[in-house]
């Protein structure tokens, strides 16, 4: 198992992932575009916040399931809980020391897709995956 070391822009958060990343994943979901993230998604036994945790800030919005959380001093996005698979965490890859973003694929997924909460219909996107 590798395990990568991640912080943020300004170092005061600091985290560690335990997980062989085969994947990454971009998302065409509204935050995710303008945060431009390309992330790995990571079981959450996986993630391990070693420094910083109180300097995490969070955001939520639309069904307000996904944890989205950054620095609250650097404004870097780190990682955050993923909606459709609320048991694993988006890592932002870039975040992470040394990894060479070449050596896995990328794949684009959907999140534009998934339902809002003010869609003017009642339907729900349950068993869309991964995104966001
Ligand atoms: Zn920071």
């Amino acid at each position: 198992m590798t395990v990568h070391e991640g912080a943020c822009h300004c170092g005061t958060v600091r985290f560690e992932v335990d997980f062989d990343i085969a994947e990454l994943t971009t998302c065409d979901c509204s935050i995710c575009v303008k945060r431009n993230a390309v992330m790995a998604k990571v079981p959450e036994d996986a993630l391990r916040v070693i420094a910083g945790e109180e300097a995490l800030t969070l955001y939520e919005w639309n069904t307000r399931r996904a944890k989205h959380y950054f620095c609250s001093r650097c404004g870097i996005y780190v990682f955050h809980r993923k909606r459709a698979a609320p048991d694993h965490f988006g890592v932002n890859i870039f975040c992470l020391e040394g990894f060479d973003i070449a050596s896995v694929p990328v794949r684009a997924t959907e999140g534009a897709n998934m339902t809002l909460v003010d869609a003017p219909y009642g339907s729900d996107a349950l068993g869309n995956p991964d995104q966001t």
